[in-house]
């Protein structure tokens, strides 16, 4: 077996501990005589496993008793559409485009209500966070829709938005349990799990209990509601179960690791090996402006697609896979998430910089 340092943006990297528990556990989970992918939800294994799920996460995320966690189905980009049907009241919301998956999110609650663009920094191709501080949030806005990580472009708010009062939804799906979050700050908190959390096939929503709520946008799917995930603690129907299960194990990883605390810093150490090489690079250089970079998601350029593409080739065929930038950027992107261990970046590093002296 030869494993590779994995530097995918998603699905992407899981820690080495648990797939190795679980490849233990396939054909028999803890005496049951099956493995979890065979199992009924309504099981009192299977209930064991979301439970335990559950009350980790809240844990680790020190979660308030007055906010729900749902695990569903359809991914982040499902939540574009299920957020305005079920929070859009006023059938009027802000939303600060800092890129793509922000841009589609804009765009799909267009179809549900008036949809305002509070800022934007397309000017730049998304390169930097625009500034929040005094947007033009009006009374009846029902929220204000954030991503918090811009996984393509590389971004991260340091600092939440002044939302005047109004609730803040955020796209957390790259950045996901990657540092500590004050979940007070904000009404829904939600992510795709298969960048920083699990295998790919759900999103987890942390919802304020007061925005889950029975009068929602008319032609809201059941499934869509809130209300109907909530009240069934999200066994409405079948869930992903070996999603949930895994999900759960990277939970209990992390909470032994030290928690969200020791994550930090473990994914700032990890960054600034690689943002100190970049910009003491004559070669490459990062594509982010410096105060707005990302812990998880690391784009970068040679400004040469020639040699960019050689770079790729060379560092995959040393063990260095996935490290092709977005269609859209172009360049290198280095996804640098919870599970990729400290050596995977010292390593990349010692590759780049070898490739830098080699090719100058
Ligand atoms: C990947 C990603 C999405 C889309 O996730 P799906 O689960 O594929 O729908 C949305 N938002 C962000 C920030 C992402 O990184």
């Amino acid at each position: 077996m030869s494993r590779v340092y994995n530097f995918s943006a998603g699905p992407a990297v899981l820690p080495e501990e648990v797939l190795k528990e679980a490849a233990d556990e396939m054909l028999d989970y803890k005496g049951s005589g099956m493995s979890v992918m065979e199992m009924s939800h309504r099981s009192k294994v299977f209930d064991e496993i979301i439970k335990d799920a559950e009350a980790d996460i809240r844990k680790l995320m020190n979660i308030p008793d007055n906010y729900k966690v749902l695990f569903l189905q359809g991914g982040a980009s499902q939540q574009f559409a299920a957020i305005p049907m079920n929070l859009m009241k006023n059938k009027k919301a802000g939303y600060i485009v800092t890129g793509q998956w922000a841009k589609k999110a804009f765009q799909e609650a267009k179809m549900y209500g008036e949809a305002v663009e509070l800022a934007s920094s397309a000017d730049e191709t998304f390169s930097y966070i625009p500034d929040c501080s005094d947007l033009p949030i009006t009374d009846d806005m029902d929220y204000v829709y954030i991503c918090e990580n811009n996984t393509i472009y590389g971004t991260k708010y340091k600092t939440l938005p002044n939302t005047k009062g109004k609730d803040l939804v955020a796209d957390v799906s790259s950045c996901f349990l990657s540092e500590p979050v004050d979940v007070s700050k904000y009404g829904v908190i939600y992510g795709g799990v298969q960048k920083n959390v699990g295998p790919a096939g759900m999103v987890i929503v942390i919802i304020r209990e007061d925005l889950i709520r029975d009068d929602v946008l008319e032609g809201t799917p059941t499934m869509l509601k809130y209300k109907t995930q909530a009240d069934n603690d999200s066994l409405y129907n079948t869930p992903p179960c070996y999603t949930i299960y895994i999900c759960g194990k990277v939970f209990k990883w992390l909470l032994k690791n030290g928690g969200l605390e020791a994550m930090k810093e473990l994914n700032e150490r990890k960054a600034k090996i690689l943002y100190d090489y970049l910009d003491s690079s004559k070669l490459f250089k990062g594509t982010v402006r410096k105060e707005d970079r990302s812990l998880m998601n690391v784009p970068f350029v040679t400004g040469n697609e020639e040699l960019d593409a050689k770079f790729v080739k060379e560092a995959t065929a040393a063990g260095f896979v996935n490290l092709k930038g977005h269609r859209t950027v172009g360049g290198m992107r280095a996804s640098i998430y919870n599970a990729m261990p400290i050596e995977g970046v010292e390593k990349l590093v010692e590759f780049m910089k070898k490739f830098e002296e080699a090719n100058s």
